[in-house]
């Protein structure tokens, strides 16, 4: 028998992660400059970072000959502060998907179930089955989670359970008191993984106080990341917030050097910058009308999102996908997640949206004439 097929069966049942294609890939392929090409494939922030991020990475390349500070004292006080909670509640993380990835490896023994939503982030079933358990895939409805039907398929071997909100890739969100009745109503002893990788970027009246939770759900982990809104996704940060007793087995079976020096200190310093993520979130609700205006003219039918990305349908969306990127254009086809007409275009700057809607446009035609 060779290597691989010596490998579970779980590990030979994940489908890789297809990340957004990188700009520099692109213009490889298609002799374009790099400098012309628009990237909106992986809701990253068109911002840029806080200026502050960029200073404290300026500090801190001198210390690099050294191992970063393997508990994040510097992360940790900082989170603290912005978030009311102790220091022995964060686990920081390689990116959130480090910390998805602990979870999946601490609360999963081989054969658990870890339960997540039709449509919900690829990195929830590579994870469980990395970690040799069962993925169960919940049906969604109107592409978002289905919280009743979530809580139905627990059984005595569900051991996580992961909710993305809002949900990356459709954009769709669940009220907070609706996800308040459905922890009131989950065994104690399932882990509830609410990952809010795009919390900052929720309206106002949408905002929910999640931290408060944690005093009555021990069981309750809230995923946290910088690579959104802080725009520090090169760099690698993300957290995970909860009880002492989770939060200690989780720093166990961590890398102990998991997030950089520069990645530390960048968030820390990019936490303070709060007028910054305003910006962020004030400019994306601008590019969210500006990009589904575009969709109404076009006549197509998008999922209101609330995220920094939108989901639209276009018809054949591998067809369309390869049209934008001979335009230098790269977006998300997203057939992985089940939806093979659709294509995921995180917002970008108002010219990058421009270049977007106007390469839709010409995709559109082009495949009409077909
Ligand atoms: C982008 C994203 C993450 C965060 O990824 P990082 O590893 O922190 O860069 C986590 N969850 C969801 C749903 C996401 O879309």
């Amino acid at each position: 028998m060779g290597i691989p097929e010596q490998v579970s069966a779980s590990i030979r049942a994940i489908s890789p992660y297809q990340p957004g294609k990188p700009i520099a890939e692109l213009a490889r392929e298609m002799g374009l400059r790099v400098g012309d090409i628009v990237k909106l494939a992986s809701n990253e922030n068109p911002l840029g970072m806080s200026p502050r991020a960029r200073e404290a990475i300026a500090r801190e390349v001198a210390d690099l000959p050294r191992y970063p500070d393997g508990n994040g004292f510097e992360l940790k006080a900082a989170l603290v502060r912005k978030y009311g909670v102790a220091p022995n509640q964060i686990v920081l993380g390689n990116g959130s998907n480090d910390v998805l990835d602990l979870l999946a490896r601490t609360f999963l023994a081989p054969g658990d179930e870890a339960v997540f939503s039709e449509h919900g982030f690829a990195v929830y079933p590579i994870s469980t089955l990395a970690a040799s358990g069962k993925p169960v895939q919940v049906p969604a409805v109107n592409f978002g989670h289905d919280l009743d039907a979530m809580a139905a398929a627990v059984t005595e071997r569900t051991r996580i359970i992961f909710i993305a909100n809002p949900n990356n890739p459709t954009g769709t969100f669940v009220p907070g008191e609706r996800i308040a009745a459905f922890l009131a109503k989950v065994p104690r002893n399932v882990v509830v993984v609410l990952d809010e990788a795009y919390t900052e970027y929720l309206p106002d009246a949408d905002r929910y106080d999640s931290v408060a939770w944690l005093a009555e759900h021990p069981n309750l982990i809230i995923s946290r990341t910088f690579s959104k809104a802080y725009g520090l996704a090169g760099l690698r940060v993300g957290f995970g917030l909860g009880s002492p007793e989770l939060i200690d087995l989780l720093n166990r079976v961590r890398q102990p050097f998991n997030v950089s020096t520069l990645g530390l200190a960048a968030a820390a310093a990019a936490l303070e910058d709060e007028a910054f993520v305003a910006r962020s979130a004030d400019l994306n609700r601008r590019g969210m009308t500006q990009l589904t205006e575009a969709f109404e003219r076009l006549n197509l039918t998008w999922i209101p999102s609330w995220g920094n990305f939108v989901t639209v349908r276009v018809g054949d969306a591998v067809s369309i996908n390869q049209r934008l990127l001979a335009q230098g254009v790269i977006v998300r086809p997203i057939g992985g997640y089940g939806l093979p007409e659709w294509l995921r275009v995180s917002v970008g700057l108002p010219e990058e949206n421009d270049r977007f809607i106007n390469a839709l446009r010409h995709a559109l035609e082009e495949e009409a004439g077909q």
